[in-house]
């Protein structure tokens, strides 16, 4: 298996350089070259699976070789143990035909656990065999960086810093990153907003001399192959439970850098009969407003009350551009130069096979909060706003009725209390009993000037 740049200019690689490069020196991001396919008769298969099973079969393509099965095994099973639910991915009825897939039961009680658990223990064991170390350097507005700690505090060839902006991330958000006391965990609190820190992280993967003794820095953004790899799982997982392959599935994906759709899209290249993915955005909707018109263009920066939706171009989209021109490089380049300039489309063809599979829908803070209100109201169910979106999006967008929909439940309500609070439940959602103590354990973060000299220097000087 090897993978290409969507932009055409850098070298293919295999899994092990894929997994520790992120960012393709083109700018440029990673795709495998050809997709393995799953025959119909082989995914019926994996119906009696349990999910680390099912993930080892599904992965097994895209690793070929670069990790013994055995070794990839272990790796698989030891990230998806720290789940807190059995089924690791529960599904709950909600109507019908109508479902939910719970993605909340990881250490940080978000989606983006299945991935970085995964990854950590992937870098861990890569870097091991090549006698290396690496730093991994992040800024995160929440989710990103908590999910990244967990997958990364029992590794020792990793050093990770994640930059986070100082009182501005939540009070479980924050306590999930620094009551991790692990000493190759640091947390810096920057004296700025996220896009200070954003830039931060930038500046230091493009001149990384302030490193010592010939260190490098990894990515674990959702630009990380390994990371869209790791999620189509749980949509052969979710798809087989309601009878796939014999039926068709659909899906609603709450959306912000299009990483966890986009692996429902792989999902469906690989033989899941997939007849519909719902792109749910909140009004954050660059992606809605390009499905509806064919052009993509930034506005400014929303914040609302789903924030780990908040964001102002879907870095991912660049892979699905990429399928939908047919592999061409050349179209991306020239749709990336477009964008830069202000706005951008692709060819029409392009753009009717985009609308054969995906609609989109864009759902502001008070229909949030409605729908919040009103799923609880019909089955004692409460969703926290980022699922909200999804399910709000899967209802008004649904094209087949007796097509099971499934909408993706991205975090647990108790880390959005404000949302449930203002769709009327009197008392905050209760954290689950692993953490219940959160609130009162220590912390350990270090406050900073938002100046990058002084941000690499505390990290040379950590990593002596
Ligand atoms: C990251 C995140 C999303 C958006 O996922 P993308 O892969 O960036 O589209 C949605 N919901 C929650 C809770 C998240 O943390």
């Amino acid at each position: 298996m090897r993978y290409i740049s969507t932009r055409g200019q850098a070298p293919a690689l295999g899994f092990e350089d894929v997994l520790l490069t992120g960012l393709a020196p083109d700018g440029g991001l990673y795709v495998p070259e050809k997709m393995p396919t799953f025959s119909q008769q082989e995914i019926a298969a994996m119906a009696s699976m349990e999910y680390p099973e099912l993930a080892f079969t599904i992965m097994k393509p895209f690793i070929d070789g670069a990790i013994g099965d055995e070794d990839f095994k272990r790796l698989i099973d030891e990230s998806y143990a720290t789940f807190r639910h059995k089924a690791v991915a529960p599904m709950v009825q909600l109507g019908k035909n109508e479902w939910v897939l719970e993605l909340f039961h990881g250490p940080t009680l978000a989606f983006k656990d299945f991935a970085l658990q995964l990854l950590g223990r992937l870098f861990d064991f890569v870097l091991k065999r090549k006698d290396e170390r690496v730093v991994i350097m992040g800024a995160t507005s929440g989710d990103t960086g908590s999910a990244a700690i967990e997958g990364c505090r029992s590794c020792k060839n990793i050093d990770i810093f994640i930059l986070h902006p100082h009182n501005r991330v939540s009070d479980v958000q924050r306590r999930q990153m620094t009551s991790v006391l692990e000493d190759n965990v640091f947390n810096i609190a920057v004296e700025g907003n996220f896009d200070d820190c954003q830039n931060m992280v930038k500046a230091s993967f493009a001149d990384q001399s302030f490193l010592p003794n010939g260190r490098r820095l990894a990515a674990v953004n959702s630009i990380n192959w390994a990371r869209i790899m790791a999620q189509i799982v749980y949509y052969f997982w979710a798809g087989l439970s309601v009878g796939a392959p014999e039926r068709k599935v659909a899906f609603s994906v709450p959306t912000g850098n299009f990483g966890d759709i986009f692996a429902g899209y792989l999902a469906k290249q690989m033989g899941l009969p997939i007849s519909q993915l719902i792109i749910a955005t909140n009004k954050n909707d660059i992606l809605h407003r390009f499905m509806s018109q064919n052009k993509y263009e930034t506005h400014g920066l929303e914040h609302t009350l789903s924030p780990s939706m908040d964001i102002m171009i879907s870095s991912n989209f660049e892979r699905a551009l990429f399928e939908l021109s047919g592999k061409n490089a050349d179209k991306i380049n020239q749709f990336m130069t477009d964008f830069a300039a202000g706005s951008a489309s692709i060819g029409d063809d392009a753009f009717a096979k985009a609308r054969e599979l995906f609609d989109s829908y864009a759902v502001d803070d008070a229909l949030t909060v409605e729908t919040i209100r009103r799923v609880y109201e019909e089955s004692e169910y409460l969703l926290d706003p980022h699922s909200a979106i999804g399910v709000k999006a899967a209802r008004e967008c649904v094209r087949d009725s007796a097509i099971p929909m499934i909408t993706l439940a991205t975090a647990h309500p108790a880390k959005f209390a404000d949302a449930a609070k203002a769709a009327g439940q009197e008392d905050a959602p209760a954290l689950p009993h692993h953490m219940a103590d959160l609130m009162s354990r220590e912390e350990r973060y270090t406050v900073k000037p938002d100046d990058l000299a002084v941000i690499q220097q505390f990290i040379a000087d950590s990593l002596k």
